[in-house]
């Protein structure tokens, strides 16, 4: 065969085994796109987790104390995608919150749910100023309320039955945080915030205690005194995943709380030693 031909079946041959290869990807990407995703990004010592609900859309709940969360939604979002339909914040702690304001810089949000609660730190005013000049709907989150995000997925909402009116003192925020659970089909994950054991022994009943498959993200990083037995009793996790920084400062989680969890042999993933831990639903 003359050198020409044979380069000529060379690049056929390439473009031919190009052409199999995106179509098998794209075949998986469609396999996917009803997926529901649960990603506990990681973003060192706070919270953020990217839910993506299938068909494009997300809820983030929480955005870490900085902009690496950024650089995570950068990787797991389609380039395409710039529109988070659905964003949560638990509490105005900045360990929660600063990640959330890079997040409005950098994208679209549709909606944001909140506990709505008033404090003098700056971070929080400034967040609440961009809400309002970006004319960005809020939906109050409370006790008792249920939300159809998309894809069959529900948002259950324990808590904050209510907020005091006026400046809230920064000691009395974690126990405001938003407590739901996320349920699609038989399977749960149950947002604490950073409440801690005596607020989710209040609300445990609430909890549906039918699921099969329950994931708990655990409150306040795995601190001290933050596992409720009656909740843990109730919902039955699987697993507790530990949103937390390596070598961090407050000395999270602290040893009780690994110990709880392996008493009851439920496994513990932190996203200090995995990274980003990411678990399909469905
Ligand atoms: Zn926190």
């Amino acid at each position: 065969m003359p050198a020409k031909f044979r380069h000529l079946v060379l690049i056929l041959l390439i473009a031919l085994v190009a052409l199999v290869w995106i179509e098998v990807a794209q075949g998986d990407e469609a396999e996917c796109q009803e997926c529901v995703t649960i990603n506990f990004l990681d973003v060192g010592q706070g919270d953020a987790t990217l839910i993506e609900l299938g068909g494009d859309q997300q809820l983030l709940i929480d955005g870490g104390p900085d902009e690496s969360v950024l650089y995570e939604l950068g990787r797991i979002m389609p380039l395409y995608d710039r529109t988070i339909e659905y964003v949560m914040l638990s509490h105005p702690h900045s360990d929660h919150l600063v990640g959330l304001e890079k997040v409005l810089e950098q994208y679209n949000v549709g909606q944001v749910i909140t506990a709505d609660i008033e404090t003098n730190e700056s971070n929080n005013q400034y967040w609440q100023s961009e809400l309002s000049r970006l004319t960005i709907t809020q939906k109050l989150a409370r006790t008792g309320q249920e939300m159809n995000l998309s894809n069959g997925v529900s948002l259950k909402i324990f808590w904050p039955k209510a907020v005091p009116a006026g400046n809230v003192a920064d000691n009395q925020l974690n126990n405001l945080s938003i407590i739901c659970e996320l349920v699609v089909g038989d399977e749960g994950v149950v947002f604490l915030g950073d409440a801690m054991a005596n607020v989710q022994d209040e609300i445990c009943s609430l909890l549906p205690d039918d699921i099969e498959n329950v994931t708990i993200k655990a409150a306040h990083h795995g601190g001290d005194g933050t596992v409720s037995d009656c909740l843990i009793n109730r919902t039955q996790p699987e697993e507790v995943v530990i949103s937390v920084g390596a070598n961090n400062s407050y000395g999270h989680p602290v040893q009780s709380t690994l110990d709880y969890f392996d008493n009851k042999n439920i496994s513990v993933i932190r996203t200090d030693t995995v990274g980003t831990y990411s678990k399909v639903l469905k």
